[in-house]
């Protein structure tokens, strides 16, 4: 098949205003096509690039990336697909915005095609740019969301500390980890006292305060490995990695001269609160890691049986 002199013309003119980048490469990486798209967003005008070497004129490229590829085309004769989840933004293009007015990093995809010459061989290389920006907004901003989603799910709203469930999910895996390494945790159960007390006097707004405040108190004192959780309404539970029963038993001690020395403040009104502990350190003899939180609550009952704002070890 050969075309026309005109057609040959149409067909550039086609190539030259097409919505997606076009540059042709020969084998030393020189520019022998460069079309609108590329002009538009690199600023450079059709004759500054012909016959120049691409790294040259793009320094911002990532050279040691893309040669291969362009290499890979020229000797195999495959076309290859590169995603803007590989390399977000190539060609350091803006991307413009109609619906915001603004612009953006262009997020690209890039196509490397061989091209064959008149004897057959491969010798030269068609890059294509696309910009995928909408999609890869879109697309980001749904793993945000999802991100989100999924911390909310694990969060209690009230204190921002852990839900159960995502709790004892972690206290599962830390039982396995214990049972497999060797290594010591302990739990740490507690319940503020006389909660209900709080609230008939103060209200259940204020009551929602003092939690919080507990929750902000416990965070403090808390390792960034410690996990700490809101069990159930006015009980806590803290899954304390590599700490024996008596280093948890320090942190109990801290947490309730903390909780004295800084009583909540509701409109004005101190509502000093005291809390019972339970603490057990994981053993051999557990079978699972419910029989974990089993010790650490018994050992709170006992605490609450010996009169509260007391810390009691598990046997
Ligand atoms: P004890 O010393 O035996 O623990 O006595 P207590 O009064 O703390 O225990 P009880 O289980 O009788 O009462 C707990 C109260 O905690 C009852 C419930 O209304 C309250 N509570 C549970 N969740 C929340 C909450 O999210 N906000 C508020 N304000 N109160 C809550
Ligand atoms: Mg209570
Ligand atoms: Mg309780």
């Amino acid at each position: 098949m050969s075309l026309s002199l005109l057609e040959l013309q149409q067909l550039l003119g086609v190539l030259q205003s097409l919505d997606v980048g076009l540059v042709v490469l020969d084998r030393h990486y020189r520019v022998s096509f460069w079309n609108d798209f590329m002009a538009n967003h690199s600023g450079l005008a059709p004759q500054e690039v012909l016959g120049q070497e691409l790294f040259g004129l793009c320094p911002e490229l990532p050279r040691d990336w893309i040669k291969p590829k362009i290499d890979t085309a020229l000797a195999l004769g495959t076309i290859s697909f590169t995603t803007w989840e590989q390399r977000p933004h190539p060609f350091p293009f803006s991307s413009y915005r109609p619906l915001t007015g603004r612009s953006k990093a262009m997020y690209q995809n890039l196509t490397f095609m061989p091209i064959a010459g008149a004897s057959g061989e491969v010798d030269k290389v068609a890059l294509v740019v696309y910009d995928v920006t909408e999609a890869a907004n879109s697309r980001l901003a749904l793993i945000d969301a999802n991100q989100q989603l999924s911390v909310l799910s694990r969060t209690d709203p009230l204190t921002g500390l852990l839900n159960r469930r995502s709790w004892e999910s972690g206290l599962e895996e830390e039982f396995a980890r214990c049972r497999r390494s060797g290594r010591t945790s302990t739990l740490l159960m507690f319940d503020i006292d006389y909660f209900k007390q709080v609230n008939d006097t103060h209200g259940h707004q204020a009551g929602d305060l003092v939690l919080q405040h507990t929750a902000t108190l416990l965070t403090s004192q808390l390792r960034t490995t410690d996990k700490a959780g809101r069990y159930g309404g006015e009980e806590f539970a803290l899954l304390l990695v590599d700490t024996d029963a008596d280093q948890a038993r320090l942190l109990a001690d801290r947490l309730c001269s903390s909780l004295a020395a800084t009583p909540a403040k509701v409109g004005g009104q101190v509502i000093p609160i005291t809390i019972s502990a339970g603490i057990a350190q994981a053993t051999e003899a557990m079978a699972n890691a419910h029989a974990w939180v089993k010790a650490a609550d018994q050992a709170l009952y006992q605490a609450k049986e010996a009169g509260r704002n007391t810390i009691c070890l598990a046997d």
